[in-house]
């Protein structure tokens, strides 16, 4: 779909992938709440997306929002068919370069299927972003951005939280994902916004007092709120009695 924005593809494709035919008339009506978790959106980009899509013909609005229910739509399949499905369509022919056209020769006879894609500048990347994208599906990779990459660094060094991010995105559900990127910051937002969770791999900072390896201290302390009980545990830099102080 050459003259659609980033979102209303997003939006259209939701609408396809939630179509329901079966219903009189068929219609889609995916919750604000579903849209907004897989663009990244906010309610009035949505909104304004939606407008885009019916005003360039590719979908109807089937019923408008009422109090609770949210406005049903339907893709315009008719249109969309006309499309052929092929890889990101450059906008205009201009995008395509002399070397490219040169390279493809059937692009000098009758109609092409697809251009290549105009050169595009360097992507900023880290091993540690490689390292994260190996446990996300292909087809949902993205470019980082320098907020990104600063984000992920910090995760990286906060606990345990980059060890269990990853292991939460190799087991998740990648399906219903269309915006990867902004999908992945906000859960890296989210680990941030938490303390830090440690294990005896990754412990917290040394406090400098008690043993740096096994983090016990030469004399017995009370332990918090422990109903007397005594530990040998740095209450300071134990990864177990961190943990318990933060709340996990
Ligand atoms: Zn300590």
């Amino acid at each position: 779909m050459p003259n659609l924005n980033r979102l209303e593809r997003q939006l259209l494709g939701h609408i396809c992938a939630r179509y329901n035919e079966e219903v009189n008339p068929p219609r889609a009506w995916p919750s604000l709440a579903e849209l907004k978790r897989i663009t990244g959106a906010h309610d009035k980009s949505i909104s304004r997306g939606f407008n885009g899509l019916i005003k360039k013909g590719y979908a109807f609005r089937v019923t408008k929002a009422r109090i609770g229910r949210q406005a049903e739509y339907a893709p315009n399949m008719a249109r969309i068919k006309e499309h052929k499905v092929t890889h990101e369509l450059p906008i205009d022919k201009e995008q395509v370069t002399v070397k490219a056209v040169i390279g493809n020769p059937t692009v000098l006879h009758g109609s092409p299927d697809s251009y290549p894609k105009p050169i595009k500048p360097i992507k900023p990347t880290t091993q540690l972003f490689i390292d994260l994208l190996s446990v996300i599906p292909k087809d949902k990779h993205f470019t980082a951005t320098a907020e990104f990459l600063s984000l992920l660094e910090q995760v990286k060094h906060y606990g345990t939280s980059y060890n269990d991010l990853k292991a939460h995105l190799k087991v998740f559900n990648w399906f219903p994902i269309y915006a990867p990127k902004e999908f992945v910051i906000s859960l890296l937002k989210e680990k941030l916004a938490k303390p830090p969770r440690y294990s005896s791999e990754v412990k917290p900072k040394w406090c400098g007092n008690c043993d740096e390896v096994s983090r016990k201290l030469s004399e017995w302390v009370d332990v918090p709120n422990g109903n007397g009980s005594k530990t040998q545990s740095c209450l300071v830099c134990n990864p177990y009695l961190v943990n318990k102080a933060n709340g996990y």
